[in-house]
Order: structure tokens, then sequence, then C-alpha cells
């Protein structure tokens, strides 16, 4: 139960919704424990049972169509997911990345046999995916990525290495972001799919040590001569990558902004639970007047940002969530998580330091929210562009 005074819009009262959101608390229940979790932080990966589990569930593909062998839903099922995956600390499970980012591209680019061939695998969870744009080289500037993907015979062959590339260690499925024609700069880019399992000369490399989301398998990836059939260029045309990489941007963004939410939410709850039954001085530290008013700020804020993500939300929908607004939305929201994390932190004291509280774990989770998903600096200048 949000801690916020603002009634969930009505697309998202419906009572469909309603039931996939107690399906989905259930699930996380079960199958998301607070020690499976733990184990999860140690081994710095989810394992491949959560994702069979989920899929099992009903959880993947939820907003693609029941004839690509989705579940017929649309982005109010994602956001119901991320949101849960946030207010359950079930930091690290990259489905949103699978459902919400990566399946798309296969359904709004894919040809039709593309997206028969691979849909119906990645909602039953054989296939698990991730996303590879970044480089050593080359990260907020996209147009600078060296890795290649040149014809040869009736395919290409890859060359170039990927790093923080989420799921990293897990993925089978890899759209990797390439120059087709490295003479040209956007339009010499496209999108490859590697299906890892099918290919010779590719490697992982390390499960990166991370300040935060310490079971995200964020990887480094090798790709060496990888030889992969023509079919597998995403939407059969070269030089659409820029454009494929575009189009899915405001979702991509606005599901940050979803994220950071989710995460703004229960450290509030979190934190007013904790100051009723704290006491210092004779008094619980609710009854101190900095305490009230640390919370009455934050509670404000959060409620203005949850009426702005509610508005993206609905225009998204509609198909009218343009990218300056999503860009709003995702630095906007995730500069707000970093802040209010950080003041409800301060209100656990010594506690608030130690993992044993989620409070810790999530001022460090949340950093990366500023960062990944185009820089919160990036997010400004598209925004500028529209002044
Ligand atoms: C945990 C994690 C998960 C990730 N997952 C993925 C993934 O799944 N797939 C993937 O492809 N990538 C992923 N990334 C990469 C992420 O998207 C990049 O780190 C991010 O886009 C920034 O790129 P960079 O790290 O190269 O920073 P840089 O581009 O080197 O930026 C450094 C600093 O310069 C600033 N800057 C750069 N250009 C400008 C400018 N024009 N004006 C003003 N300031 C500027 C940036 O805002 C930043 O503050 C992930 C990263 C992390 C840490």
């Amino acid at each position: 139960m949000s801690v916020l005074n603002v009634d969930r819009p009505e697309f998202m009262a419906e009572e469909d919704i309603r039931l996939f959101e107690d399906a989905c608390i259930r699930f996380f229940e079960q199958s998301a424990p607070p020690e499976r979790v733990e184990k999860w932080r140690k081994d710095k990966v989810v394992e491949r049972a959560m994702w069979e589990e989920a899929a099992q569930a009903g959880l993947l593909g939820l907003s693609t169509p029941e004839e690509y062998g989705g579940m017929g839903g649309d982005y109010r099922h994602e956001v119901i997911l991320m949101e849960q995956i946030g207010l359950q600390g079930v930091d690290g499970f990259g489905a949103s990345l699978h459902n919400a980012i990566v399946m798309p591209y296969i359904f709004h680019y894919g040809t039709e046999d593309q997206k028969r061939k691979w849909l119906p695998r990645l909602a039953s969870g054989e296939l698990i995916s991730a996303i590879a744009m970044t480089e050593p080289g080359a990260g907020s500037d996209l147009q600078g990525i060296r890795t290649t993907a040149k014809k040869s015979g009736n395919g290409y062959v890859i060359n170039g290495s990927k790093t923080f590339i989420t799921n990293g260690q897990t993925a089978n499925f890899i759209i990797v972001v390439a120059k087709t024609d490295p003479t040209q700069g956007a339009r010499g880019t496209s999108l490859m799919v590697v299906e890892t399992d099918e290919v010779e000369g590719f490697e992982r490399g390390r499960n990166l040590n991370k300040l935060g989301q310490p079971a995200q398998d964020t990887s480094e990836l090798f790709f060496n001569d990888v030889k992969i059939p023509a079919e597998n260029l995403l939407g059969s045309e070269e030089g659409k990558g820029f454009f494929q990489l575009m189009g899915q941007l405001p979702q991509e963004r606005l599901n940050i902004a979803v994220q950071g939410m989710a995460t703004i939410e229960r450290a509030l709850k979190l934190t007013i639970d904790y100051v009723k039954d704290r006491k210092a001085f004779g008094k619980a530290i609710i009854d101190f007047q900095n305490t009230q008013f640390v919370l009455a700020e934050c509670k404000t804020e959060a409620t203005v940002a949850r009426v702005f993500v509610n508005h993206c939300i609905g225009e998204h929908l509609k198909g009218k969530l343009d990218a300056a607004t999503a860009s709003m939305a995702k630095y906007w929201v995730t500069d707000l998580e970093g802040k209010i994390v950080d003041r409800c932190l301060q209100l656990f004291g010594g506690y608030g330091f130690m993992d044993e509280y989620p409070i810790s774990r999530m001022y460090r989770d949340s950093r990366i929210q500023r960062i990944y998903g185009g820089t919160n600096e990036i997010m400004k200048m598209l925004i500028a562009r529209t002044l």
C-alpha cells in the first residue's frame, strides 16, 4: 500500500490489473524470499531457475501478444512487475529489461519470421536476453562504438567488446549494437541478434564488482569473429539501428522512472515505520519536529513525482509520450530518488548504514539510476533541444 495520497489512475485500477498485482506479490513472496535474494547477492547472479519460475508464473513477455507466445498484456502489466520488483526488494532480477526493453525491439522491428522464431522462446524463458550497446570507449556517445558486423558470405561476422551489460552472465540472446558500415555515423549502425548457444567466438568477461545491485550480473562481453546468419540482422535492413534505438527510448526511460518511484515509496514506508518505533530522549523519533519536516518534504516531493509518473504512463499507453518528457521523468525522478533515500537513511541513524537494513542497500542500489539508460546529463541535453 502506497504511503502517498495519490489515487491510482483509472487505467491502473481496473480489476484485471489489480488481480495481476496480487499474483505478482504472491509470486515474489514465494519465489524471492529474503534469504534467496541474499544468496543471489552473494553469488552475484540470479539463478536461471528463477527465470524459469517467472516464466511458469506468466511473468515473462507480459506485453507481448499471445500469438507470439506472450501474455497479451500491455505496459500496465510491465509497470506492476517493475513496481513489485522494487517494492519487494528483488534487486538484481533483470526481468524488466527482458520484458520491457529487449522483447519490444523484436516485436516492433523484427520481421514476421524473427518474431515467430524468438518471441515465444523469450516468453518461455528458454532465451534470457540482454542488450549490448555500451563499450569501454563509448557510453553516452553511442555513435563512437567500434564493434563491427561485416557481411561475409550468407551472414555477418561480429568483432568487438561491450561492457556493463545487464544479464551479461545469464543471457543467451543478445541484441548487439554494431557498425555495419563504419564509414557512416548513425546510418551505419545496425542491431544484430546473437544467440550465444549457437555461435563460436563469443566470450563472457568478468561479472563486474559494483557499488550496488550485487545480484545483477553486469558483465563484459567479447565478440571474436562471431558468425551469425543474415536473418539475425534485426528488421532485415542495414543501417536502421539508431532509429530503432531512438524509437524505444521513451519506454526505456519511463521504466527507470517507474522503478525509481517504487524505491521512493518503499523508502518512505520503511522510514515512517522506523521513526514511529525508534526512541531517543524519551520519545519516538517521529515526535521531533525535524523528523516530521523532513518526511513532510519527502512525501510532498514524492507525491509530485507520482502524479507526473502516472501522467507519463497514461501518455505512453496512448502512444503519446515523447522523448523529452520521458527524459524529464527519468532525470527528475531518479535525482529525487537519490535525495529521498539519502534523507530517509539519515533518520535511521547508524542502523541506516548496516547491511541488514534495506535502506542501506537502497542507498547503494539507487545510485546507478542517475547513470544508466542515458545519464541524467544526457537527459537534460535532450530536453534542452526542445527549448
Ligand atoms: C549497472 C549498470 C548496468 C548497465 N546496463 C547496461 C546494459 O544492459 N546495456 C548497455 O548497453 N549499457 C549498460 N550500462 C551502461 C550505461 O548505460 C552507461 O554507463 C551510461 O550510458 C554512461 O556511459 P559511460 O559509462 O561510458 O559514461 P560517459 O559517457 O563516459 O560519461 C561520463 C560523464 O560525462 C558526462 N557526459 C558525457 N557526455 C556529455 C555531454 N555531451 N554533456 C554533458 N555531460 C556529458 C556523463 O553524463 C557522465 O557524467 C550499464 C551501466 C551500469 C553501471
